[in-house]
């Protein structure tokens, strides 16, 4: 019988990542992952089935994110490499952006270099002739497509195959969680869910909504990604990204702080099919796209990044891991790590 049991709250992107780096650390632990939401459930409060999702980092100059982004990125060429079902596929990214390279806000101050540049293996400057109408300049830079469907029903079956436990429950107070779970450490992966959950009620925690559809494949295969910008974070964001390998294009975006509806906007809708159009002619013309659905999601924006911190509760020991905004895929598997490490540096230091 197991003599250690660690327990993770939350079952998006983030708990699920961090149960794994638990059970896969720890084998002979006991790990229980609780949550209101699980893969294949949809709601506002569950962000990671709405993201897009690719790997391209927001971070300039932060080195913990550019740490937690590196090791993800390192997992996901692992995973897209031998792991089919998982819905990884490499792919590059034409991203363009319409504010000069000093304003677009993906370098570090003094820097002209993307310092994801070596991780990835070399980016390169799009010419002139080739960028899309109006845009300053623009890379192509390769980097991963993730099906968030196909990859959150994958990272769930890893849990099951790794013997990981789940229970389907929700907790207003973080203490009602301690006493349903007994367990020598906790994990709070609960995203924007800490803006209300009592214990926490981190008001530094705010939504970033984002809305997207998904349309049937075009015509013509896309065989890469577009992203169209005036600046790395901007609320005109266009995306375009074929949805491998089942198929589709998801079309974004949008990013609105302090919304918390799930109210799907149609004129935004047009919007964003006039842009990806104009972005990418495999689309054709927006009137001759068949949506399948619309979406939007909360993204966990967090004033001061993402909390990776400890905190013991009553004698529980808590590691907070929240607030990745809109890089909980692109950092996942950096920050279930580094919350595992705190975990154990704190379990040695009181031996
Ligand atoms: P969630 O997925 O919200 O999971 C929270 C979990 O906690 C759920 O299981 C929920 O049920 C549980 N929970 C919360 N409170 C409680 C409670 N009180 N009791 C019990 N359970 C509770 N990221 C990228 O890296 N790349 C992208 O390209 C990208 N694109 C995006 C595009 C859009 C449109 C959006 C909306 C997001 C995008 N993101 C992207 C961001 C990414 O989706 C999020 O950062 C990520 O999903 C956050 O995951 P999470 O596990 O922290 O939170």
């Amino acid at each position: 019988m197991a003599s250690i049991t660690y327990a993770v709250l939350g079952a998006g992107v983030i708990g699920l990542s961090t149960a794994i780096e638990l059970k896969t650390r720890f084998p002979d632990a006991k790990v229980i992952i609780a949550a209101k939401y699980f893969p294949g459930d949809r709601s506002i409060k569950y962000c990671s089935p709405w993201a897009g999702a690719n790997w391209l980092s927001i971070a300039t100059e932060d080195q913990v994110l550019h740490e937690w982004e590196a090791e993800t990125y390192r997992r996901l060429q692992t995973i897209a490499t031998s792991v089919p079902e998982a819905a990884v596929t490499k792919m590059d990214i034409h991203a363009f952006y319409d504010s000069p390279p000093e304003q677009a806000g993906i370098f570090a101050p003094g820097s002209k270099k993307l310092w994801y540049e070596d991780l990835v293996g070399g980016v390169s400057q799009i010419a002139n002739a080739d960028l899309a109408t109006g845009a300053q300049f623009g890379y192509v830079i390769p980097t991963f497509m993730i099906n968030t469907q196909g990859y959150l029903a994958w990272l769930n079956t890893e849990c099951l195959r790794l013997g990981i436990e789940m229970r389907r429950s929700s907790f207003d107070d973080i203490r009602d969680f301690f006493h349903a779970v007994p367990a020598n450490a906790y994990f709070n992966c609960t995203g924007l869910g800490s803006y209300h959950l009592k214990g926490v009620e981190d008001k530094a925690l705010y939504p970033t909504k984002g809305q997207i559809m998904l349309v049937e494949s075009p015509k013509v295969q896309l065989e890469h990604m577009y992203l169209r910008s005036p600046k790395r974070v901007d609320s005109d964001t266009t995306y375009v990204f074929p949805r491998n390998p089942s198929g589709g294009v998801i079309l974004g975006g949008c990013r609105i702080d302090n919304d918390w509806s799930d109210k799907i906007d149609i004129d935004l809708a047009e919007d964003i099919k006039r842009r990806c159009c104009a972005l990418a002619p495999e689309l054709g013309k927006p009137e001759d796209l068949k949506v399948v659905y619309h979406c939007v999601g909360l993204r966990p924006g967090r004033e001061g990044g993402p909390r990776m911190e400890s905190e013991v509760m009553g004698g529980h020991l808590v590691i907070h891991n929240y607030g990745a905004s809109g890089a909980g895929y692109q950092a996942s598997w950096g920050m279930a790590q580094k919350a595992v490490d705190i975990m154990q540096q704190i379990s040695q230091s009181n031996l």
